[in-house]
């Protein structure tokens, strides 16, 4: 695929087979590129927590670290190859042609509650206060665990990029045959060179690699995923230092489907 055909400039059914078949080589190349990026992500994004817990492991042999610290990083780490390894997995069976999402009535405000629940305790340990104001008729259809790990993935993203003392609005409401749910914070921001790229698989914007705290950096591409499988939309919002808003459109459905 790499050598072109020569082109020449007719518009016979030669050069336009040439065109077309050059047009496809390109396109395959960069699926292939693409591919070799992904598995070298993975390969270091694995390979980091590993050399953390091998040399940990080995300072507590040999009497370098305390048991204690080595023991916690070990358990830190342990716990972030436990999400980055569920979080391909989740990546992988998406995108498998397969792939069958659950297609069930969905109350939506009752489902963010129970997201919140789950976040209510994190949050009050980093003193960020989540605020709510949710349209109780906003239904939708769709894959229930999915749409619940995108309000997940969107609310871990605003409560771990948002500083003490500041706060999380979760709006949902309906406008015309669309409902939008907004996740806005008040934290970092995204600043506006990053912002196109952010949704990109182990994309991370600078300031977040250097966290200790830090993701994946795949929550916004399975988020994106899901979205698009629902044939909703997702766009992000954001300016530096003073937040970021991340808004989800999906199809709105009457209360009578909840029944039926
Ligand atoms: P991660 O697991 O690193 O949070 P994501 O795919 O969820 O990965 O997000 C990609 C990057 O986008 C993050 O590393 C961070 O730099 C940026 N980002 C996402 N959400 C926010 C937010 N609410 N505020 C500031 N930056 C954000």
């Amino acid at each position: 695929f790499s050598q072109q055909i020569k082109q020449t400039n007719t518009t016979d059914e030669l050069g336009q087979l040439a065109r077309s078949f050059n047009s496809l080589s390109t396109s395959l190349n960069e699926v292939d590129q693409n591919r070799k990026e992904f598995l070298a992500n993975i390969a270091h994004e694995l390979k980091t927590p590993l050399s953390y817990m091998k040399g940990y492991a080995e300072g507590i042999e040999e009497g370098v670290v305390t048991k204690e610290k080595g023991l916690g990083i070990i358990q830190k780490e342990a716990n972030r190859l436990d999400r980055l390894v569920h979080d391909l997995l989740d990546l992988a069976q998406m995108e498998a042609d397969t792939y069958q999402l659950q297609h069930e009535p969905i109350a939506f405000a009752e489902l963010i509650d129970d997201v919140v629940d789950q976040f209510s305790l994190s949050a009050k340990q980093k003193q960020v206060q989540i605020l709510r104001d949710l349209d109780d008729e906003c239904i939708i259809m769709g894959d229930a665990d999915r749409i619940e790990q995108v309000v997940r993935n969107l609310l871990d993203n605003a409560l771990r990029y948002t500083p003490a003392d500041k706060k999380i609005f979760i709006t949902l409401y309906r406008k015309g045959k669309h409902v939008h749910l907004e996740v806005k914070d008040e934290g970092i921001g995204i600043p506006e060179q990053d912002l196109p790229a952010v949704k990109q698989r182990f994309y991370r914007v600078k300031k977040a690699r250097e966290r200790k705290d830090g993701g994946t950096g795949l929550g916004l591409s399975i988020v994106s995923q899901i979205i698009q499988k629902h044939e909703g939309h997702f766009d992000l919002i954001s300016v530096e230092h003073e937040g970021t808003t991340a808004v989800v459109t999906l199809n709105s459905y009457s209360e009578d489907v909840l029944n039926s």
